[in-house]
């Protein structure tokens, strides 16, 4: 199906405003045909980051790349970027049709290309029959399934996408990932995928950049991101962690706050801990290799397929774990007295600095 991606690089580029700073020497490279994500909270640069590489904004220091060639210098019109917004954005006057004509009409594809490769188009998002109606008799998901489409029509090497499933409810939004994942399959385009949703970047990516203040804090494949962050705020922006703060006991050994058994080679700072990795112990439990603890039930969480608890530890800290059910034991109640177990190799340490 045509085109395949193309590379593309930021050259450590930062954005003021005033004394403002949006983006802040932001380096980042892609590989051609790879699917990567900028994740982090509102604030934190991602559009900026879009925009800059679209040539909607101009940087104030630093480069951009697009198959190996700088665009700095050029308009918008001339990167060939496919773009995606949150918001649809079709023009309420035109069918559907040629809404997804328009980009190929603006590069004078010849006539009769336009009728096959719209259709193409269309068809690779399933809206075939939709060709001839106005975008306000569509629903939002089939609109924005119109945006992908007319955003692929020119098989334009990069396509970005700034958080184009946030406005959709959540069972629309995983088909919609799942129509994206394909048509990246498919087309082979490099995609620069811009969401606040880490479950959709964990989902969707090869890579995942996660952001804080205009800043790039780690970028790594989404199993890396997950089981090995490299910041405390990593940690805790994806999916669920225990931080807590790591002591030297009297022997001189690194231990967690609240439990019994040390960690090899640490001085002070933070552990982050996924509550997945902990599980209830019994007292006749080889415990030999394990961190352990006891404490207080304050919490429980019916999830269905697994449970969630809260522990209080004597030391004074909550501890959140998740159980997945069927292992023939009752849910924990709460004030029951628990303890709880976990491998050292599953903490991931933070330096004082992190
Ligand atoms: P995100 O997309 O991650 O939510 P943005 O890239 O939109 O973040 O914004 C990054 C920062 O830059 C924010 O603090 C925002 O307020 C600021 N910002 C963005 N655009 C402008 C602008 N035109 N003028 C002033 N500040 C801006
Ligand atoms: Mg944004």
């Amino acid at each position: 199906m045509g085109a395949k991606g193309a590379t593309v690089e930021f050259r450590s580029v930062t954005k003021r405003y005033g004394s403002a700073i949006a983006l802040e020497r932001f380096s980042l490279q892609i590989a051609e045909g790879e699917f990567v994500t900028l994740l982090g909270p509102s604030g934190s640069g991602k559009t900026t980051a879009l925009n800059i590489l679209a040539g909607f904004t101009d940087a104030t220091e630093g480069e951009v790349e697009i198959g190996g060639r700088t665009v700095t210098n050029l308009p918008p019109e001339k990167r060939n970027l496919g773009m995606v917004f949150q918001n649809f954005s079709l023009f309420p006057h035109l069918t559907v049709f040629e809404n997804v004509a328009f980009p190929l009409r603006l590069r004078k594809y010849p006539k009769a290309s336009i009728h096959r490769t719209v259709m193409e188009s269309l068809e690779t998002v399933h809206l075939t029959e939709y060709a001839a109606r106005m975008p306000r008799t569509l629903s939002g998901g089939q609109q924005q399934r119109v945006a992908i489409a007319r955003s692929i029509a020119f098989r334009p090497p990069v396509l970005l996408m700034d958080e184009s499933l946030s406005a959709l409810d959540l069972k629309l939004r995983e088909a919609l990932q799942a129509e994206i994942k394909r048509l990246h399959r498919e087309i082979g385009c490099t995609i620069l995928f811009v969401t606040h949703d880490q479950g959709e970047a964990l989902a969707l990516s090869d890579r995942v950049a996660v952001m804080r203040n205009g800043s790039i804090l780690q970028v790594d494949t989404p199993q890396a991101i997950y089981d090995s962050p490299a910041h405390r705020f990593v940690a805790e922006f994806i999916g669920n962690t225990n931080i807590l703060p790591v002591q030297k006991s009297r022997a001189g050994a690194s231990v967690i706050a609240g439990m019994e058994g040390s960690l090899t080679g640490v001085g002070c700072g933070h552990i982050s801990l996924r509550p997945e990795r902990i599980r209830r112990v019994a007292e006749n439990d080889d415990l030999s290799r394990l961190i352990v603890a006891k404490g207080h039930v304050t919490q429980v969480r019916f999830r269905g397929a697994s449970v969630y608890c809260d522990v209080l530890l004597p030391s004074g800290h909550t501890i959140e774990f998740h159980e997945s059910r069927g292992e023939g034991r009752p849910i924990p109640a709460i004030g029951d007295l628990i303890s709880i177990g976990f491998h050292p190799d599953d903490v991931v340490i933070f330096g004082a600095d992190t």
